[in-house]
């Protein structure tokens, strides 16, 4: 990784989805603290979205913070958005990213390539771990690749075994019933390293099929064996919160860097030109702080299940008559297709009933949200960034996992750091009442709130000098800069 230039260049480039795009922005405002020139690579579209949802100026960036964009193969998108398709996405960018990223990079190693002002040559690559196409384009230009992990250790850990489950017999299924005859939950899987008290269930969910061509078993199965042909791989968790699986992974991966939670570093930068670059693909409602500033302290519900969960409509009344009875304060942010083809989608009475205690939107500052001093309890759908900035506020949660690898977060939240309840399976509204009731006036919900306190102060132990991540960050930019 030597190069007779002085300043390191980074070229990040994140899946094109709200999840991933957030904490590698974070990660490569941390590089650009340490002295890295930056270049940061979006999707056309999501490029595109960004201008529109956060102003030209947001993304001019400056000299040494860059943004590029590339396609990522789809046709261009209108309603529904194809980029919430995932399968679709993945097997898109996959296919088709891998040239202009070469181009891009070829490009970047011109000299003089933006203007008068010259950018020094790309030292490494740092890809999202969903985007191992990247390896080849490293590979030929001879530039290091690293991975970028979005997901929890514990998510990763699953992916990195979807081969071994299937090889094992675990996976596809052997027909439709096995989704719900128990089988998922009564297979426990003592076997993976790191890992115990794992159910089926609780791996990610796409091992949930009965067919062995399914586009996301390969597609991350393959995308998680490709880390072993990384230089290096980066995960947004800190060590105490994942210790068993972290350690586990280190004997697997020779260069290993825990380094989050991500957000609590940006909180150290003082650029405020780079500070507030903003990630957020929907305009964001600020009014809702407003609203959190008259709320008792610890009162308030918040919802949100990110940018890809959808749900029936069937399930959105349950959610909302669940609230509704538990007589609890609520902020709930439902993107205009969170329920997919309805647009008026809540019951009349529900609104009638919760307009003086309820407040909806449909996208809010998260991180903001989470640390403001109002919210008692987050009903998430256990994203991993959802799911850390939750842990990271001291907010404990009621967990309704969609897709992917929040199982595996639910069950580590519900079970291993004991700040959680799970919604099981289809959710019903005595049931949604009952959870939000036990978590905000229950004994349950105050050991909890406890737990998520002392998970928040390990986390800023982390991050803080001599803390792990705060160690393990130092590492990567030793190791980034010597090679
Ligand atoms: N987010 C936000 N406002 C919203 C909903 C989500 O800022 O109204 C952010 C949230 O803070 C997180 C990301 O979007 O950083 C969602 O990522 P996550 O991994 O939780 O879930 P995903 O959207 O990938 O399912």
């Amino acid at each position: 990784m030597a190069s007779t230039h002085p300043r390191p260049h980074a070229v990040i480039i994140p899946y094109p989805a709200q999840g991933h795009i957030n904490p590698m922005l974070q990660f490569a405002k941390l590089l650009h603290l340490h002295g890295f020139f930056i270049t940061y690579v979006n999707s056309h579209y999501n490029h595109q979205r960004l201008l529109r949802s956060r102003g030209s100026e947001s993304l001019q960036g400056l000299h040494d913070f860059r943004f590029e964009s590339i396609p990522d193969g789809l046709p261009p998108s209108g309603d529904p958005d194809t980029t919430q398709d995932i399968p679709l996405l993945c097997l898109s960018t996959r296919d088709t990213c891998g040239p202009p990223l070469m181009d891009l990079v070829t490009k970047l190693n011109i000299s003089g390539s933006h203007g008068s002002s010259v950018n020094p040559p790309v030292t490494c690559i740092i890809a999202d771990n969903f985007m191992t196409f990247t390896l080849k384009v490293g590979e030929e230009l001879g530039i290091p690749v690293l991975l970028f992990c979005t997901t929890s250790a514990c998510g990763f850990m699953g992916y990195l075994h979807f081969f071994e489950l299937i090889d094992r017999g675990y996976t596809p299924l052997k027909d439709e019933s096995y989704l719900t005859n128990g089988y998922l939950k009564e297979t426990s899987i003592e076997w993976i390293p790191g890992m115990k008290d794992m159910r089926l269930k609780d791996l990610p969910s796409f091992i949930r099929t009965t067919n062995r061509d399914d586009t996301m078993l390969n597609f991350d199965g393959g995308e998680a064996q490709n880390a072993y042909k990384a230089w290096g791989v980066i995960i947004n968790t800190y060590h105490e919160l994942e210790k068993d699986v972290i350690d586990a992974m280190k004997l697997m991966f020779p260069h290993l860097y825990t380094i989050g939670p991500l957000f609590r570093f940006v909180d150290q930068i003082k650029d405020e030109k780079i500070k507030s670059i903003g990630s957020n693909l929907w305009k964001e409602d600020m009014t809702c702080i407003d609203w959190l500033d008259k709320q008792e302290v610890g009162s308030v519900v918040y919802v949100n299940f990110g940018s890809i969960t959808v749900m029936t409509g069937e399930q959105l009344e349950e959610f909302a008559w669940g609230l509704a009875n538990s007589k609890h304060p609520f902020l709930w942010v439902i993107r205009p297709d969170l329920v997919a083809g309805e647009k008026d989608m809540l019951p009349e009475g529900f609104i009638r009933e919760t307009k003086e205690r309820g407040v909806m939107t449909s996208w809010c500052p998260q991180e903001q949200v989470l640390s403001h001093s109002s919210v008692g309890v987050f009903l998430t759908h256990s994203g991993w960034n959802s799911t850390l900035e939750s842990i990271c506020n001291g907010v404990p949660m009621i967990c309704w996992p969609f897709f992917a690898e929040q199982p595996t977060n639910c069950r580590y939240v519900c079970r291993e750091w004991g700040i959680g309840m799970e919604i099981d399976g289809n959710v019903r509204r005595d049931e949604v009442e009952g959870l939000v009731r036990e978590m905000m006036e229950g004994e349950k919900g105050k050991e909890m709130r406890l737990k998520a306190k002392e998970w928040k102060e390990k986390s800023e132990i982390a991050f803080q000098h001599g803390g792990s991540s705060y160690e393990s960050m130092n590492m990567l930019i030793n190791d980034l800069l010597i090679g």
